[in-house]
């Protein structure tokens, strides 16, 4: 496996699983891309209808199985996701009417303030309630999922070492050459270094994000949380329903959705909040993070749980790679070798489930 975000390390446990010696290498000493500086937010409702919900599905139930034996503490539950335009509610129906509803719940206003007060804001009209998320600390997760697939697998990680071609049965890297029968090459948000020109076919791009840790406010959330701007990001929400939606907030938060912003909240063990974020979209995103963007997001922050935002304690960028209208890809440059790559911002959604469709192509149904 090249790259050691966790896509390379969920194709690493579905080839682990079928008993085949496996090989990790990652440029980096330690994970620090995508994998490490998202909300760690295992997000089913609201993914894409069709696959990548059902990608969701599966991923979500992994995250489960294999959390308590590497020792992964699951910090929340569920979804709650705040509406303030009755424009919203429309949208909400029509999601809770497909077979993605279910598992979901429409609060009302007193509902929810029944069950947490304090992150019910004033003009909140309802929530949706989702019990299918979980929320792991990507940080002090990705390293125990590696650790556990040595432990339990053997599998060998090869770190600081730059994979520079894949042609098995040889793969050339900055510390001499490896022999394997297959290679699944996934590279997160890198398109140039390997099999540039097949990744330049899917047109992708690179999304940088603005994310913060804000001071713990003094009370548990009740779930991983989210506003109506969520609605109009997350393909699985988008239905006829949502235009309406969409001119309301393009006429009340143009400066939200000029940024791509919208909001997740997910609460640390330590009670502190990993908040964000932005999107803005580049081939090679400047590293900058800009106070007005952050202004934005805790903006919203304060209109949708009605409490004002506790203290910046950590603010960071994060980049992905990202398609428009393709959620992943799996691409073949040759029999023996594929390209990994999830476009749209939802790996730890659906990583796992990813891994297992690029071993089961590489490999078949069973193991050699
Ligand atoms: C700020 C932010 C918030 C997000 N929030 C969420 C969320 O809450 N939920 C969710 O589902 N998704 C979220 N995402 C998206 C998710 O994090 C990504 O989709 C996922 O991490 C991508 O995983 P990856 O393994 O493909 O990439 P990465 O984590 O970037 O890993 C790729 C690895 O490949 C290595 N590599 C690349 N090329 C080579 C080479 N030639 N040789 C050796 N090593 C190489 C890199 O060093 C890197 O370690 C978020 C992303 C960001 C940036």
């Amino acid at each position: 496996m090249v790259g050691a975000g966790i896509v390379g390390l969920a194709c690493a446990r579905a080839a682990a699983m079928r008993g085949l010696r496996v090989v990790v290498i990652d440029r980096d000493a330690q994970a620090n891309g995508a994998s490490v500086r998202n909300f760690g937010f295992v997000t089913v409702t609201g993914q894409e209808r069709g696959a990548s919900w059902r990608r969701a599905r599966r991923t979500c139930a992994i995250w489960q199985e294999i959390a308590p034996e590497a020792g992964i503490p699951i910090l929340q539950r569920g979804l709650w996701l705040t509406v303030r335009r009755p424009q919203a509610l429309p949208v909400l129906d029509a999601f809770l009417r497909t077979e993605m509803g279910e598992g979901c719940e429409l609060l009302s206003r007193a509902q929810a303030r029944a069950r947490c007060a304090r992150v019910v804001g004033e003009n909140v009209q309802a929530v949706l309630h989702s019990d299918h998320e979980v929320r792991v600390e990507s940080r002090q997760a990705l390293p125990l999922i590696a650790d556990w697939l040595v432990k339990k697998f053997g599998v060998v990680f090869q770190r600081s070492t730059t994979v520079l071609g894949v042609e098995p049965p040889l793969v050339e890297t900055s510390r001499g050459t490896l022999h394997a029968a297959a290679v699944a090459v996934c590279p997160g948000d890198d398109l140039g270094s390997l099999f540039a020109e097949r990744i330049a076919r899917y047109g992708v791009t690179r999304c940088k994000l603005q994310m913060m840790r804000l001071a713990a406010p003094g009370f548990d959330m009740p779930g991983t949380l989210m506003s109506d701007l969520g609605l109009l990001r997350y393909a699985g929400y988008a239905t006829p329903e949502a235009q309406d939606l969409q001119a309301v907030i393009a006429a009340e938060q143009p400066e939200h959705l000029r940024h791509g912003v919208h909001l997740i909240v997910a609460q640390s063990a330590d009670g502190t909040l990993v908040v964000g974020d932005s999107h803005h979209y580049a081939p090679t995103p400047d590293p900058f993070g800009e106070e007005c963007v952050d202004a934005l997001i805790l903006e919203e922050f304060a209109a949708a749980t009605g409490c004002p935002p506790p203290p910046v304690l950590q603010r960071w960028t994060g980049t992905y790679a990202s398609a428009a209208g393709r959620t992943m890809f799996i691409d073949a440059p040759r029999p023996d070798v594929r390209i990994a790559i999830v476009t749209s911002g939802s790996g730890a959604s659906t990583g796992f489930a990813v891994g297992e469709e690029v071993v089961q192509e590489l490999f078949g149904a069973t193991s050699l």
